[in-house]
C-alpha cells in the first residue's frame, strides 16, 4: 500500500492532536465498509443487514459483492454509495422537499443526485450539473437507471446558474477537493494529493459557492460538502463564504446527533458542520456544512421566461401523444415533448421549468426519454424501462432468471421461447432491465450499448 503523504500525516497530527491524528492515520490503512442506498420508488427489498444509522435508505453489506453481476444493481434498485456521504439526506429531513427543487451543482457520477431525486420524489425537480463533459454521460446513465424522471442533467460552469435567481429550495455543492477522505478506498488518491492541490481546491470551492449563491431562494438551504479532512478546504471555506454572504446567511436549527454515530459536529461561520473520520464513524472521510439563506429582506429578481427566446422543446403531434399515453401509469399527469429525434415525458407541472432551463443551460437530459415512433408505434428508449411511471402491462413481460438476465445485460443471445412475439419488457425478480423484440426465432436485444456489461 502506498504510504500516506508525509506532509498529510504531520498536518493531521498537528490539527487533530497526536492521539486523534495517529488513530485517523491507522484507520486509513484498514478496509473500507461497503454500503448501498436503496431506491424507495422501485420497491427494493431491504437486505437483512446493518442500517447506516443516519440514512433513511442506507445499509452496510457484510462483504463487497461483485455488483456488476447483480441485475438489481443494473435496474437501479439501489446505488452503491459510501455511507458518510449519505448524510446529506439527513440534512434535508423536515424540509418538506417532496415536489421541491434541488440543485446538485457538482453531480457526477450521481451518488447524491439519486439521493436528492428520492428526496424530491417524482413530482420534484433536481437539476444535476456536471462541468466535466466526460463525466456527465455517466451521471445521465445513473439518472436514467434511478428512473424517477424528475432530474434535468446539465453541463455548465457554476457561474451559469446565476441566471436562475432564487430558483432552488436547496443548493448543494459537493465540491471537487483534494480527496484525503479517499485515501483508504482509493489508494491512488494518496499519490495524486499535494499541498498545492489543497490550496487551489480551497480557492475553487469558494468560487463555486459564490457562483451558486444567487440560485438559492430566500429561506432555502445551502449544503457544502467535500471528501477531505483539511481545515483549509472545509471549515475555512465555510467561514470565508459566511463572511462574504454576511447577514443573508444564517444558521439552521441543527438537531443533536447520537454520540455513538461518531460524527463530529461543529460550527464554521454561519454553517453547522459535520465531520466524518473513519476512526470514529463507519464510513469514509467526509465533511458537510449546512446553512440557510435568510428568508426575510433578501432581494430576489424572479427569473421569468425571457421574451424572444426560441422554444427548445417541440410540441408532439396528437397521434404521437395518443401512443405515448398508452405507456404511462398516470397519463393525465404527463406532458410530452420532442427534443431532436426523441420523444420525452415529464410531469405536467414541470414542462415549463424544463423549457426554462433549456433556454439558459446546456441540458443534456431531462424527464424521461420515451423513444421514437415508427409507423405510429413507439420503439421504446432504454430509459423508459427504468422509469417508475411506466405502465406495468403495456407490454408482455419476459421475466428472466439470474443467468439469462446477465446474458441480456451483456447483449448476448437469448432463447426466443422466453419471449412473446413482438416487443417485451425484460425483468429480473420484477425489476425492469430493458426491452427486447422477438421476431419469430430471433430475439433483438435492445439493451443500450452504453450500459452493456463488458468482459465479465
Ligand atoms: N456529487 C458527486 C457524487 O456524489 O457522486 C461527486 C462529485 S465530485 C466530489 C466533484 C465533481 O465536481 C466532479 O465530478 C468534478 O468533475 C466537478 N468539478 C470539477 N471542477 C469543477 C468546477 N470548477 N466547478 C464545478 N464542478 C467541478
Amino acid at each position: 500500500m502506498t504510504p500516506l503523504p508525509e506532509s498529510f500525516v504531520s498536518r493531521v497530527l498537528e490539527e487533530l492532536g497526536p492521539d486523534e491524528g495517529a488513530a485517523l492515520c491507522r484507520a486509513l490503512d484498514t478496509p473500507s465498509p461497503t454500503s448501498v442506498r436503496l431506491n424507495p420508488d422501485k420497491g427494493a427489498k431491504a437486505p437483512s443487514a446493518e442500517r447506516v444509522p443516519w440514512s433513511e435508505w442506507g445499509y452496510y453489506l457484510p462483504e463487497r459483492p461483485l455488483f456488476t453481476l447483480d441485475p438489481a444493481f443494473h435496474a437501479g434498485a439501489y446505488y452503491v454509495q459510501e455511507a458518510s456521504s449519505q448524510f446529506v439526506g439527513r440534512l434535508l429531513r423536515g424540509e418538506g422537499l417532496q415536489g421541491g427543487r434541488i440543485l446538485d451543482l457538482c453531480a457526477a457520477p450521481g451518488g447524491k443526485t439519486t439521493l436528492y431525486a428520492s428526496v424530491a420524489g417524482p413530482d420534484g425537480c433536481v437539476v444535476a450539473n456536471e462541468v466535466d463533459r466526460r463525466r456527465v454521460q455517466v451521471l445521465a446513465d445513473n439518472v436514467r437507471k434511478w428512473g424517477l424522471g424528475n432530474v434535468a442533467v446539465t453541463t455548465d460552469t457554476p457561474d451559469r446558474f446565476g441566471a436562475l435567481e432564487g430558483w432552488f429550495d436547496v443548493v448543494a455543492a459537493d465540491a471537487p477537493c483534494s480527496g484525503e477522505g479517499m485515501f483508504r478506498k482509493m489508494p491512488e488518491a494518496r499519490e495524486a494529493w499535494s499541498e498545492g492541490e489543497v490550496v487551489s481546491c480551497a480557492a475553487r470551492q469558494l468560487d463555486i459557492l459564490k457562483a451558486a449563491w444567487p440560485a438559492l431562494k430566500p429561506g432555502g438551504l445551502l449544503i457544502y460538502s467535500t471528501c477531505t479532512f483539511n481545515h483549509a478546504e472545509d471549515e475555512s471555506v465555510a467561514e470565508r463564504f459566511s463572511e462574504w454572504a454576511g447577514e443573508e446567511l444564517e444558521p439552521v436549527d441543527a438537531e443533536p446527533l447520537p454520540e455513538e454515530w461518531g460524527i463530529v459536529a461543529g460550527e464554521a461561520g454561519a454553517f453547522s458542520t459535520f465531520r466524518f473520520f473513519p476512526h470514529r464513524a463507519k464510513g469514509e472521510g467526509f465533511f458537510a456544512a449546512v446553512a440557510r439563506k435568510r428568508a426575510e429582506g433578501a432581494s430576489v429578481r424572479p427569473s421569468r421566461p425571457a421574451k424572444g427566446r426560441r422554444s427548445v422543446l417541440q410540441a408532439v403531434e396528437k397521434r404521437e401523444a395518443a401512443e405515448l399515453v398508452r405507456w404511462c401509469a398516470e397519463p393525465d399527469r404527463m406532458h410530452f415533448y420532442r427534443a431532436g429525434e426523441l420523444l420525452y415525458g415529464c410531469r405536467r407541472g414541470r414542462a415549463a421549468e424544463i423549457e426554462f432551463l433549456s433556454q439558459r443551460l446546456n441540458v443534456i437530459y431531462a424527464g424521461v426519454a420515451m423513444g421514437q415512433l415508427f409507423k405510429g408505434v413507439l420503439k421504446p428508449d432504454g430509459a423508459l424501462a427504468f422509469w417508475t411511471g411506466l405502465k406495468d402491462d403495456v407490454l408482455p413481460v419476459a421475466e428472466l432468471d439470474g443467468e439469462e438476465a446477465l446474458r441480456y445485460l451483456r447483449k448476448a443471445d437469448l432463447p426466443a421461447d422466453r419471449f412473446a412475439e413482438g416487443m417485451n419488457r425484460v425483468t429480473w425478480q420484477g425489476f425492469s432491465l430493458g426491452f427486447a423484440k422477438r421476431i419469430g426465432n430471433r430475439v433483438n436485444n435492445l439493451y443500450p450499448n452504453s450500459l452493456r456489461i463488458q468482459n465479465k
